[in-house]
């Protein structure tokens, strides 16, 4: 099967998911040649699907794709699918949580909750669409916290920890996330899919 990424980052999560299934994982990397897919849903899901889609289509493979970001209450869901270019698209961390803790300035506790959503898609060469969703409920602090992860994690809460993700750190963080809880049901699927007739195929690739 086939990782639907280029980002090594996210490669290795989904070795983790899918170092005890019995397949040989590829990713993008080993397919130089194909060209970006263009995230035009408008949904998370739609933009998992889409990467998931052009992957199947190209290489003939199982692929799995995922697709994240944060919905916050108070701004309506925003940045949702413009997480990771919320203030432009340079795809800057620190700018991106600058522009959001401006656009909570003086917002009380109690209004500034938010939730990291993550959906994986999976394909199969036979037309199959499978889509498993993770949701880590939060609040949006009003000053970074910790240094540890990535994207919006210092400035997000976990009101009964009393910590941000970027000072749980990545142990506890991969136990509770989003991205955790996805990969939990997107492994059940897929061993599902393991047992049935349409993945021989793939399967019978992987051996050669
Ligand atoms: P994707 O690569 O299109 O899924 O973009 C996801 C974006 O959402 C990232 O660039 C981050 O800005 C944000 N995001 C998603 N998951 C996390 C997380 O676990 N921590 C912090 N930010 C995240």
């Amino acid at each position: 099967m086939v990782i639907a990424s280029r980002n090594q980052g996210k490669i290795a999560e989904f070795h983790e998911l899918l170092q005890e299934l019995e397949l040989h994982v590829f990713s993008l990397t080993d397919f130089p040649g194909l060209p970006e897919v263009a995230e035009t849903g408008a949904t998370f899901q739609e933009n998992a699907l889409l990467k998931a889609r052009a992957a199947t289509g190209a290489t003939g493979l199982v692929a799995v794709a995922d697709d994240s970001g944060l919905d916050v209450d108070y701004l309506k869901g925003a940045p949702g699918i413009y997480s990771s270019r919320y203030a432009g698209s340079d795809h800057d961390d620190a700018a991106n949580n600058r522009k959001l803790l401006a656009a909570l300035d003086g917002v009380p506790a109690s209004r500034r909750s938010a939730r990291f959503r993550c959906v994986i898609a999976i394909t199969t060469p036979d037309g199959g669409e499978y889509l498993s969703e993770g949701v880590c409920e939060g609040r949006i602090t009003t000053a970074p916290r910790g240094d540890d992860g990535f994207g919006y994690d210092p400035v997000f809460l976990i009101p009964s920890l009393g910590l941000t993700f970027a000072e749980l750190g990545a142990l506890v963080k991969n136990r509770i996330s989003h991205r955790a809880e996805a990969m939990t049901n997107a492994r059940e699927i897929l061993t599902y899919l393991l047992k049935s007739p349409s993945i021989t195929y793939t399967s019978d690739l992987s051996r050669e």
